[in-house]
């Protein structure tokens, strides 16, 4: 087991929590870009990973990326002038059009057609942010998309752009091994995946539906299709109001308000 933290409980009196985290991949905690399906994409080919630390352009002799803000205040502001040093010096290195995303939480708010309109772009730079806030200039003169993660404040921008990067990732052709896993998926079509079971079909008593183990692929089409409606009207029922129904999905959705099936 690998384990970052002590246990939960008091430390010196102040509170600690401990996460235990279950995963076939928990070294990925470590580098979540170098395991499963990202680390095969790079290795294909399929995308390129170009770290590049902000401290390589500060000028002063401690590498300062940091500074008090104007006005007064608590925290530190991002500085200015080695973020734009760094993204100048990327795109003389590389002429392709680009796309400067900067992750804030004051951004749109990320998801699957934020994703799919990404991952169209051939160069996609990313700003990760850090310390209380950034110098205002770099949003007004050097982004074109600000993007968040979700209404919460993480401590850097470093965890969101890795959200975004496996998003947009996994729609590039080439990066699932069956291109078809995407089309049902979750936010495809602003409804959510059917139900999903695997060996064993009963384990203890819980059982697989039976459609599923009818061969009968008319029935089992029809069985996820209810079940996709009935799981967004009751989990996302906002994304339905998106939605285009055919005469058949309506009838379909209107029986499970009802409650007939
Ligand atoms: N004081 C800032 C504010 O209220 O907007 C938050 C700064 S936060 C501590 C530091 C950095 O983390 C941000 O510049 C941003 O890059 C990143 N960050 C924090 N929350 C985020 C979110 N929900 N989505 C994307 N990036 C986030």
């Amino acid at each position: 087991m690998l384990s970052t933290g002590q246990a939960a409980g008091l430390s010196n009196g102040v509170k600690v929590i401990s996460f235990d985290i279950l995963s076939i991949f928990p070294e990925m905690f470590s580098s979540p870009l170098h395991f499963s399906l990202l680390k095969k994409a790079q290795e294909k080919g399929i995308i390129n990973i170009s770290l590049h630390d902000i401290r390589n352009w500060a000028d002063d002799k401690h590498k300062m990326t940091d500074d008090a803000p104007y006005g007064g205040g608590c925290g530190m502001v991002m500085k200015l002038e080695p973020v734009e040093k760094a993204l100048s010096a990327i795109r003389k290195k590389n002429r392709e059009d680009s796309t400067v995303i900067l992750m804030t939480p004051q951004g749109e708010v990320f998801n699957q057609k934020i994703a799919a309109e990404i991952s169209e772009k051939k160069r996609v730079i990313i700003i990760c942010g850090r310390y209380e806030g950034i110098d205002e200039r770099i949003r007004e003169h050097l982004v074109d998309r600000e993007i968040s993660i979700g209404d919460y404040i993480l401590t850097g921008g470093e965890l969101a752009a890795m959200v975004l990067i496996d998003a947009v990732s996994r729609l590039l052709p080439g990066f699932l091994g069956n291109p078809e896993s995407k089309i049902g998926e979750s936010f495809s079509r602003n409804i959510l995946e059917y139900p999903q079971y695997t060996r064993p079909a009963n384990y203890k008593g819980w059982k697989v539906p039976d459609v599923l183990l009818s061969g009968n692929h008319a029935k089992i089409e029809l069985w996820r299709k209810t079940e996709s409606f009935r799981r967004t009207y009751k989990k996302r029922p906002d994304l339905l109001k998106k939605l285009k129904l055919s005469a058949e999905d309506k009838k379909i959705l209107d029986k499970i308000k009802k409650g007939q099936i």
